[in-house]
């Protein structure tokens, strides 16, 4: 018996158009076209497509092989997986257009290029016959098939299975066949004992669905107690958020007395601040009516310092100046020595520089002996502390060694008392060359400690 003529040949695997250059390993052995999904028979070992074997191959009982003629009890075959590895790399021509590429490549080609056969039912497309038989015989929703009870009903719908299997048709086929199997093969006392087994599995279930209905009555109790626990919790929430709400309020009043009180530092910092302006605005000593300012120090009980006095003007729109008093050391000899400052100040411009007026310095010796110590200051024209400041004040001039510092230090010193020292200033504008200091107003000590102005650092 001839493969062809065993069942009508009707299915084909992979058409290509080098066929005849292919190596015939990869060819069907049924349908001589080039192998799809290779399925080898196990009896002799030939290649078939998978639906040239499944369904051009009878499947009767026994299987008698159209290959190597012999009789096996059933058809058995496997995928071949190694040659459809090797079939993968063959070079193959599209056998409808020009195209040419891998097997695997092609099948791809074929589907995208030419999958001209279509279902009738559900309207899928195939490239290739094998493929398409599949589909309508294996795969396709719309195909009939056999209910498979005897004497059902033989044509139904794939998808109309499920709704086939509860109509009575198919329900008395069902019993009918379960009564022909217990009538046939068995008798009575095995369908009772059969029907003893059932009674004893259904009162175990039995007692597992009571056993399933205590545990469920517990879980409803614990559910009610759960209902309860959650109510009670709501109403906790609700007093904790109602008191939330009264504690945000609070922190709103907070808040605001916060912003007051910090609205109240900012006008008092404000405060501060002009307070401060106003002090800075008040004008520096003036001199007297004799261009004379007097100068008063505390004494710091110790050898080594710097005294800084208040800034004075020479008039309410002069010359603005200051003076440092300072322990200074020279060959290893310790004098008292005044630095002066010339300032910078509002009226500097309406002012004529170098500052040129000589002023005497003098260390009051303030125990009615008269022996003050003068010094006489004639400001040189070239030196930078008495031009034009050009910045907040100009550098300091040195009035070196005015006295050793024993005039002040020596426990009984004339120049201080009650821990405080003098040094009085005159200013010559006219340029007489003697300071007031000799007049009857500065001898009589006991009326210039009375009425004079004491003016403090
Ligand atoms: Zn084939
Ligand atoms: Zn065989
Ligand atoms: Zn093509
Ligand atoms: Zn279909
Ligand atoms: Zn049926």
């Amino acid at each position: 018996m001839s493969a062809s003529s065993y069942t009508n040949k009707t299915f084909a695997g992979i058409k290509a158009a080098n066929l005849d250059q292919i190596n015939k390993k990869f060819i069907c052995v049924y349908c001589e076209h080039i192998l799809q999904s290779p399925t080898q028979l196990l009896c002799c070992g030939i290649l078939l497509c998978k639906h040239c074997l499944t369904k051009g191959l009878s499947s009767r009982k026994p299987f008698l092989c159209p290959y190597c003629h012999e009789e096996h009890e059933t058809k058995e075959a496997s995928p071949d997986r190694g040659l459809a590895r090797e079939l993968n790399m063959v070079i193959l021509t599209c056998y409808l257009c020009s195209w040419n590429g891998s097997y695997k490549d092609y099948l791809n080609h074929l589907q995208d290029m030419h999958a001209n056969l279509e279902c009738a039912d559900c309207h899928e497309h195939f490239s290739t016959i094998n493929l398409f038989e599949e589909h309508r015989q294996e795969l396709c929703i719309h195909r009939s098939v056999p209910c498979g009870l005897p004497d059902c009903a033989n044509s139904i719908k794939c998808y109309d299975m499920e709704a086939h299997y509860v109509t009575d048709l198919h329900q008395y086929s069902l019993i009918m066949m379960i009564l022909q199997y217990i009538g046939s093969n068995h008798d009575k006392s095995v369908i009772t004992n059969r029907s003893n087994i059932i009674i004893r599995e259904l009162m175990d279930i039995q007692e597992n669905v009571n056993l399933v209905f205590s545990i469920y009555e517990i879980l409803l109790k614990d559910c009610d107690r759960l209902k309860t626990d959650l109510s009670q919790i709501e109403i906790l929430l609700n007093q904790n958020s109602s008191e939330t709400k009264k504690l945000a309020e609070r922190n709103h009043e907070n808040e605001k007395a916060m912003k007051e009180l910090r609205d109240g530092t900012n006008r008092l910092e404000e405060l501060l601040k002009a307070t401060e302006r106003d002090i800075e605005e008040i004008p520096s000593l003036l001199l007297d009516s004799d261009a004379t300012v007097t100068l008063r120090f505390i004494y710091p009980n110790s050898s080594l310092f710097s005294l800084d006095s208040s800034k004075f003007r020479t008039s309410e729109y002069g010359h603005i100046f200051s003076i440092s008093v300072r322990s200074t050391i020279e060959a290893e000899k310790w004098y008292l020595s005044i630095f002066l400052t010339l300032y910078n100040g509002e009226y500097s411009n309406l002012l004529s520089y170098p500052f040129s007026f000589p002023i005497h310095f003098v260390l009051w010796d303030q125990s009615n002996k008269q022996q003050h110590i003068t010094y006489i200051l004639k400001p040189d024209p070239n030196a930078p502390a008495f031009m034009r400041p050009n910045s907040e004040k100009n550098e300091e001039y040195c009035i070196k060694n005015l006295c050793p510092l024993e005039a002040i230090t020596d426990s009984e010193s004339a120049y201080v008392k009650d821990g405080v020292f003098f040094i009085r200033l005159f200013v010559d504008f006219f340029n007489v060359g003697e300071n007031p200091f000799q007049s009857e107003k500065y001898l009589n000590h006991n009326e210039f400690i009375s009425s004079e102005k004491m003016l403090t650092e």
